[in-house]
C-alpha cells in the first residue's frame, strides 16, 4: 500500500505532526493542569498565612457568639475574590471539626463531601493541603478554633474550569492537527512535485533504456542532487548506447565476415548440438545445417573424433583431420572454446581442392617440361654421337641431314624456352602491355598476309573477309598480332593440305570487335575443348610435335588476350574443322572492368 514515495512521504509527514501535536498538546494540557493547581494552592497559602489579619480574625471570636460557622462564613464570603470562590468550580464549606458535618458554605447544595486525605487531616486537627494531581479535584482543609469551637474550613475546587480550558486546548490542537494535515498534503504534493516527479521521469528513463530505447534524453531541471543524478543518467546512458553500439558493430563486422568467409565454420555447445553455421560450411558439406535441427556434432564429425576428446584436446589446444567429401578435399581443424567452461567446440573447415589441383598442375607441368626439353635433347644427344662415332664415314648428305636434325630440334628447344619465358612473365605479372591504338583491319591483313606463303605451301585458300568501318582498337599491337598469328597457323597447322581457312572480323555493338578464324581442318573432339589452352595440351601430341608445336601456343593467346580483357574461344560449328574466336574492346583494357 504504501509502496510509492509519495505514499511514504504522506505517511512521515502525518505521522509527524500528529506525534508533535500530541506532545505539544499533551506538555500544554499538562502544564495548563500544573499552573491551575500551584495557583490554586498559592492562592489558599496567602489567604489562611497563620500570620494574616484575615486568618486571625477567623479565630477571633466576639463574647457571647453563638454561630461560629455562620461568621466564618460571612469572613469568607468577603474574601471569595482572593479564594476564587465562583459557586460551580470552587467552593468553600464550613465543617464541623469534630464530626466533619456541613455546617455552611458557598454551594447552595450541601453535598456530602466525600472523605478526602486532607480533610480526615484536617479533622486530626493538621493542616490539609497536600496536592494530588490524579484526583479529580483540588482541595485544602484548615482546622479553624472559633469561641473554642472546633471548625473545619474546607474549600475545594472541581477542576472544572482546568477541564474546560483542557479541552479547549485539545480542540485547538486538533484543530491544529488538522491544518496541519492539510498542509502536509499540500506539502507532500509540493515535494513529490519537485522530488518525486523527477525521480519518477528518471525511473521511466531507466525503464525506457533497459527496455533497450536509448532515443530519449532527459531534461535537467535543476542543479541539486536530483539534478546531478540526471546528468549522470543521461551520459550513463549515452556511454550505454555508444558501447552497446560498438558492440553490435563489431558483432555486424564478425556476423558479416563469417557470412562471407571462405573457410568454412560450425560451432556445437558442449552437448554436441549445432549452434552456428556458415554458408561455407554448409556448402563444402554439401548439407543445410539448420540450427536445432538433427545435425549435430557426431553426424557431422563423429568419425574424426569423439567430442569429448576436441573439448580436451591436450598440448596442441586443437586437432586437425582431413577428408575428401563430395569431390572436394577438406582440412579440417577442430578446437574448443572458452576452455575453462567448456563452452564447446568449434569446427573450421578449409576447402583444399584448387590448392591440391594447382599443385597437381604444377607437377604435371614439371612433368611436361621435362619431357618436352628431353625429347629435342635426346634427339640432339643421339644424332651428334652418331655424327661424332661415325666421324668421317658418313656420306656428306647423311651429315648434313644430320646436323640439320639438330638444328631444328635445338631451334625447337629455343622456342619452348622461349615460350615459357613469355609465359613465366605473364604469371609473375613483369610482362606490361604496350598500349596503343592502331587499325584493327590493316593489322589483320598484315598478319594474314605474312601467313600466305604457308598456306600457300599447303594448297590452302586462306580468304579475309572485313566488315567495312571497322575502328582502330587500343592494344599492344604486336601481341595481339602473336594470337593472330598463332591462331591462324594452327589452322594451316591442323588443315589437310589443300583446305579453307577463313579470316573474318566485325564489331559487336559500339565497344568490341571480334575475329574469327575458321577452318575445314580435323577439328577438336568434343571431350578436349574445354582444354586447349591449357599449357601443353595438345589433342594428337604425335602430330602437334611434328609439326612443331609446343602446346602453350594457345594458352600464351589467351594469357595475352585475358590482359586485354577480351575473350578466346571455340565456337560450336556443325561444319568439321574449328573456328576461333576473338573479343577485343576497342577502348582497350580499362581499370574497373572485369
Ligand atoms: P601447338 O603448339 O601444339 O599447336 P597450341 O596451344 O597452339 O599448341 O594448340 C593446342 C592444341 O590444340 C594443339 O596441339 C592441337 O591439338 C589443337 N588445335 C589447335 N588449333 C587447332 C585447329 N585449328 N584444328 C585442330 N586442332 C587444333
Amino acid at each position: 500500500m504504501f509502496r510509492s514515495l509519495h505514499m511514504k512521504l504522506m505517511l512521515i509527514m502525518t505521522l509527524l505532526i500528529v506525534s508533535l501535536m500530541t506532545v505539544v498538546g499533551a506538555f500544554l494540557v499538562n502544564s495548563v493542569s500544573g499552573f491551575y493547581m500551584d495557583q490554586f494552592y498559592s492562592q489558599m497559602q496567602e489567604v489562611f498565612q497563620n500570620d494574616t489579619q484575615f486568618f486571625h480574625d477567623l479565630q477571633n471570636a466576639a463574647p457571647g457568639e453563638e454561630n461560629g460557622a455562620e461568621q466564618i462564613g460571612q469572613m469568607l464570603d468577603t474574601y471569595t475574590g482572593n479564594l476564587g470562590i465562583d459557586a460551580s468550580t470552587r467552593n468553600y464549606y464550613v465543617l464541623d471539626g469534630s464530626t466533619g458535618s456541613y455546617l455552611c458554605g458557598s454551594s447552595q447544595e450541601a453535598e456530602a463531601l466525600p472523605m478526602t486525605h486532607n480533610l480526615s487531616a484536617a479533622l486530626a486537627g493538621e493542616v490539609g493541603d497536600e496536592s494530588d494531581v490524579s484526583a479529580p479535584y483540588m482541595d485544602v482543609a484548615i482546622p479553624v478554633e472559633r469561641g473554642g469551637v472546633e471548625y473545619v474550613i474546607y474549600i475545594k475546587d472541581n477542576k472544572q474550569t482546568v477541564q474546560n480550558l483542557n479541552s479547549e486546548l485539545i480542540t485547538l490542537i486538533l484543530e491544529s492537527l488538522a491544518f496541519g494535515l492539510a498542509i502536509s498534503v499540500l506539502l507532500s504534493f509540493l515535494l513529490s512535485k519537485t522530488l518525486i516527479t523527477p525521480i519518477e521521469r528518471l525511473t521511466e528513463g531507466a525503464e525506457e533504456v533497459a527496455a533497450g530505447d536509448f532515443s530519449h534524453k532527459l531534461h535537467v531541471e535543476s542543479r541539486d542532487e536530483i539534478g546531478v543524478l540526471t546528468a549522470t543518467f543521461n551520459s550513463m546512458a549515452e556511454q550505454l548506447q555508444n558501447t552497446i553500439q560498438e558492440v553490435e558493430n563489431e558483432r555486424n563486422k564478425l556476423g558479416t565476415l563469417f557470412l562471407h568467409m571462405t573457410d568454412g565454420v560450425v560451432a556445437f555447445d558442449r552437448r554436441g548440438e549445432l549452434i552456428q553455421s556458415n554458408p561455407a560450411a554448409e556448402e563444402m558439406l554439401g548439407r543445410s545445417l539448420p540450427i536445432g535441427g538433427e545435425v549435430d556434432y557426431e553426424t557431422l564429425f563423429g568419425d574424426i573424433s569423439p567430442l569429448d576428446a576436441v573439448l580436451e584436446p591436450g598440448q596442441k589446444g586443437y586437432l586437425e583431420a582431413s577428408r575428401e567429401q563430395g569431390g572436394r578435399s577438406l582440412e579440417l581443424l577442430l578446437a574448443p572454446f572458452d576452455k575453462d567452461h567448456q563452452a564447446g567446440v568449434l569446427v573450421v573447415i578449409h576447402d583444399v581442392t584448387e590448392q591440391h589441383k594447382t599443385e597437381e598442375m604444377r607437377k604435371e607441368f614439371v612433368a611436361n617440361v621435362s619431357h618436352e626439353l628431353r625429347t629435342p635433347l635426346t634427339n640432339i644427344h643421339s644424332y651428334a654421337e652418331t655424327l661424332v662415332d661415325n666421324a668421317g664415314d658418313l656420306p656428306p648428305d647423311t651429315e648434313k641431314n644430320f646436323l640439320n636434325v639438330i638444328l631444328s630440334e635445338s631451334d625447337r628447344m629455343a622456342h619452348i624456352v622461349q615460350d615459357l619465358l613469355t609465359l613465366s612473365r605473364f604469371d609473375s605479372g613483369r610482362s606490361e602491355l604496350n598500349l596503343t591504338a592502331f587499325s584493327f583491319s590493316e593489322a589483320i591483313e598484315s598478319m594474314v598476309n605474312a601467313n600466305r606463303m604457308e598456306a600457300r605451301r599447303h594448297g590452302h585458300t586462306l580468304t579475309v573477309s572485313l566488315e567495312p568501318g571497322l575502328p582502330d582498337i587500343v592494344g599492344d599491337r604486336e601481341r595481339l598480332t602473336q594470337v593472330m598469328m598463332n591462331v591462324v597457323s594452327n589452322s594451316i597447322k591442323y588443315t589437310p593440305d589443300g583446305g579453307r581457312i577463313e579470316v573474318s572480323a566485325g564489331r559487336m555493338g559500339t565497344d568490341k570487335v571480334w575475329l574469327e578464324v575458321a577452318d575445314n581442318g580435323i577439328g577438336i573432339p568434343e571431350q578436349d575443348r574445354g582444354r586447349i589452352f591449357e599449357r601443353f595440351y595438345r589433342v594428337d601430341k604425335a602430330r602437334s610435335r611434328e609439326s612443331g608445336g609446343t602446346g602453350l601456343g594457345l594458352s600464351i593467346a589467351k594469357e595475352i588476350v585475358d590482359r586485354h580483357q577480351g575473350e578466346i574461344k571455340i565456337v560450336d560449328r556443325d561444319t568439321p574443322g574449328l573456328t576461333i574466336r576473338v573479343e577485343l574492346w576497342v577502348e582497350g583494357p580499362r581499370h574497373g572492368r572485369a
